[in-house]
């Protein structure tokens, strides 16, 4: 006689089991990866450090010439140090925090991997592949919320040290005097008028730490757009499945609007992006128990983190 089903538990079915770790191999490339990114945000830093050094904006023919660096002159890198540490531990321990959240939910999902580029900030970011779907709103929020959070966690106090040994450099913010000016987050603007009142947080030229923590909250706006399979778009789509769907839309576009206005440039990639990501299948939620308010919580801080810390214009000239 077959066994009897109402006898079964069903729950575990949300989950199918998930090898332990994922292949060995991909922990060397994950490694590599962040070696090759260590080196990049080396040369990144050590131009933030010089120009903290020097009391001046960023300069381009510093940071090609930092480049020259790594092969001429290795150990003068170690002035990009400060910076290249702390930028890397906010991204790791972002991305390790969805890594677990992934595990928590058994949900297969790869090691952090870390894009090297040679951009002034020395790397587009890292991310986890998620390899099987996401059962439940619980599981979305939690995977979604995680990085973010975390990360926020370790780049505020690096930009509240960034701020106390800031340089005030009157004109940093005016095009007309500095090549290359890097946006203000609302976040800033705060601490700035907390630590020092009366005085234009444009003008912080922010020590190499503090300049890390700016592109980690950088980082963790973009990441936090609430579209497609970005953090935010996990977030909001375990609040509100139609509301991700119309944002998926709508935010896109309004990227590309922020382009043609001339906030900056990259928005034409990111509402692009976004637009294309958003014609992969999105997997249905089995399980759309709605959120618990602790959970409800967690996501109304990522929007405050998201109010603090985008930029319509990181960057300008
Ligand atoms: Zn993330």
């Amino acid at each position: 006689m077959p066994p009897d089903w109402r006898t079964q538990s069903f729950a575990p079915a949300y989950y199918r089991l998930v090898h332990p770790h994922p292949p060995l191999k991909t922990l060397f490339l994950a490694f590599g990866l962040f070696l090759v990114t260590l080196c990049t945000c080396l040369v990144a830093g050590t131009q933030f450090a010089v120009a903290y050094a020097h009391g001046e904006a960023l300069s381009f023919e510093e940071f090609l010439h930092d480049f020259t660096l790594l092969y001429q002159h290795p150990t003068a890198l170690a002035a990009g140090l400060p910076f290249a540490l702390t930028l890397l531990a906010i991204l790791l321990m972002h991305e390790l925090a969805h890594f677990f959240a992934c595990r928590h939910h058994h949900i297969h999902s790869s090691y952090p991997f870390f894009i090297p580029f040679p951009t002034l900030i020395g790397t587009l970011g890292a991310f986890i592949l998620i390899r099987s779907p996401i059962r439940t709103n619980r599981a979305l929020l939690d995977v979604g919320a995680s990085g973010p959070l975390v990360g926020f966690v370790i780049a505020l106090p690096a930009l509240i040290y960034g701020v106390l040994h800031a340089k005030l450099v009157p004109g940093l913010s005016d095009p007309a005097h500095a090549g290359l000016v890097l946006g203000t987050p609302l976040i800033l603007h705060v601490i700035a008028a907390v630590l020092h009142p009366g005085v234009r947080a444009g003008d912080l030229l922010l020590d190499p730490v503090g300049r890390a923590a700016w592109v980690g909250l950088f980082a963790t706006s973009l990441n936090l757009l609430p579209a497609a399979q970005l953090d935010g778009g996990h977030i909001l789509r375990s609040l509100s499945p139609r509301a991700h769907r119309y944002s998926s839309w709508i935010l896109p576009a309004a990227l590309i609007l922020l382009g043609v206005f001339h906030f900056w440039p990259g928005w034409y990639v990111w509402g692009a992006l976004l637009l294309v990501i958003r014609f992969f299948r999105f997997i249905p939620i089995f399980d759309s128990e709605p959120l618990d308010p602790t959970r409800r919580f967690a996501a109304a801080l990522t929007l405050i983190i998201f109010l603090l810390c985008f930029m319509p214009s990181p960057f300008f000239t």
